[in-house]
């Protein structure tokens, strides 16, 4: 059972920023957390990355970066274990859209499925356009495809927000 569930698994990519509390602290506690879901233990996490904020300007740099590993999990199982995760984290609700923020998690890719639901997109409505989504998923996997997009070395060229700067751990 368990190996046929392997076998229906597909990749999951996890988009993670923060912008608060020491966000490379929260970026690691995020990865800890999410690896605890990974039943293979082989999670891969790209470097981190820091670039201005793209809403109010009025708040500190983001840190980001990007997990990947096998789930077979329905797309809303995952979302609602992002969101467990983000809660426990002490993620505030704000209604200021791109306002800061101590944990984000994003589903960035699920393997080659698209979903649309009204809570759900898949992949990430904007993963394709944001060079902070793009180069850590680039780190993961250099041949990444975004369905009904294209490859993401291939977007990187003329993707938003590419005053970035890889930063050590
Ligand atoms: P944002 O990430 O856009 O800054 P939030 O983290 O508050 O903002 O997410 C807002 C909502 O976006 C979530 O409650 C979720 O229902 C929805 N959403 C749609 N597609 C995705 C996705 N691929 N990954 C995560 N959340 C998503
Ligand atoms: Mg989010």
């Amino acid at each position: 059972m368990e190996k046929e569930k392997v076998n229906n698994s597909r990749d999951l990519y996890i988009g993670i920023g923060s912008n608060l509390s020491n966000p490379i602290l929260q970026l690691n506690k995020a990865i800890k957390f999410l690896s605890q879901l990974d039943k293979l233990n082989d999670i891969k996490s790209s470097s981190f990355y820091e670039s201005p904020p793209m809403g109010p300007s009025d708040q500190n740099n983001y840190l980001n970066t990007a997990v990947m590993f096998k789930s077979s999990e329905s797309p809303e199982d995952i979302l609602k274990l992002l969101k467990d995760i983000e809660f426990s984290m002490g993620r505030k609700k704000s209604s200021v859209k791109w306002s800061e923020r101590i944990i984000d998690l994003d589903i960035i890719l699920y393997g080659d499925l698209t979903y649309e639901s009204e809570f759900l997109t898949i992949p990430h409505m904007y993963a394709h356009e944001r060079a902070f989504v793009l180069f850590p998923i680039l780190d993961i996997n250099p041949d990444i495809f975004i369905p009904n997009k294209g490859f993401a070395k291939d977007l990187v060229k003329n993707c938003l927000y590419k005053n970035i700067k890889k930063i050590e751990k």
